[in-house]
């Protein structure tokens, strides 16, 4: 080591420079705006495409919309809705579903059961929020999910515009869920672009 650095060395020691240096980017950012949400006391405003949590919906007239079809069931890739349904006997031909439950654990938040409900009974809302120590409160029934529909109605409503569903009927079946063409039924023909 030539005597130059040497000398820079001991200077360095003496005059703890690697403390100063550390400290310099401590200053930085005491002048910074901080960046982090005080949560759960400052809240992320959340965009209206969201996948939340699931809600049921109804009409303004306060019946259920859905019909018990089972094809939010059958669209889900995790096997996480049952549906069970029957006849309405207060309004014939019409079906309602009797229970409904959607296993929020295991839930993947894709969005599919919504997509393929012809009738947007579903949507997904804002709702992010419903941690528990007791995983059975997780298994969400019929009860519970009209509950969130009604709480969290107009972000529902908003989540269906975002994603193209609740617009006009044309326009909504292009981004609508279609089955793979195996169990494609004959009166479900594909949109254009998968045709
Ligand atoms: S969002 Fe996806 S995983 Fe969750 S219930 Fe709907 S289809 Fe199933
Ligand atoms: S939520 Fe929609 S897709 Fe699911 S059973 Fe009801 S009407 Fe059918």
């Amino acid at each position: 080591m030539n005597v130059g650095a040497l000398t820079k060395k001991v200077l360095q020691a003496a005059l703890f420079y690697e403390i100063w240096d550390a400290m310099k980017v401590t200053f930085q950012h005491m002048f910074h705006r901080p960046i982090t949400f005080q949560y759960p006391r400052e809240q992320r405003t959340i965009p209206d495409a969201h996948r939340g949590a699931l809600g049921l919906l109804r009409y303004d007239d306060g019946h259920e919309r859905c019909v018990g079809c089972d094809l939010c069931e059958a669209a889900c890739p995790s096997r996480c809705i049952k549906v069970i349904s029957a006849e309405d006997p207060s309004r014939p031909l019409q079906r309602y579903a009797t229970e409904f439950y959607i296993d929020i654990t295991k839930c993947v938040f894709c969005g599919y059961c919504v997509e393929a409900c012809p009738v947007n009974a579903l949507a997904m809302t804002k709702m992010y929020e419903f941690s528990t120590h007791d995983k059975r409160t997780l298994l969400f029934d019929k009860k519970r999910l009209y509950d969130i529909g009604e709480r969290h109605l107009d972000d529902a409503k908003k989540y269906l515009y975002a994603h193209n569903q609740e617009k006009n009927v044309e326009e909504s079946r292009e981004y609508r869920y279609y089955f793979p063409q195996s169990v494609l039924k004959s009166t479900q023909s594909p949109p254009k672009h998968l045709s």
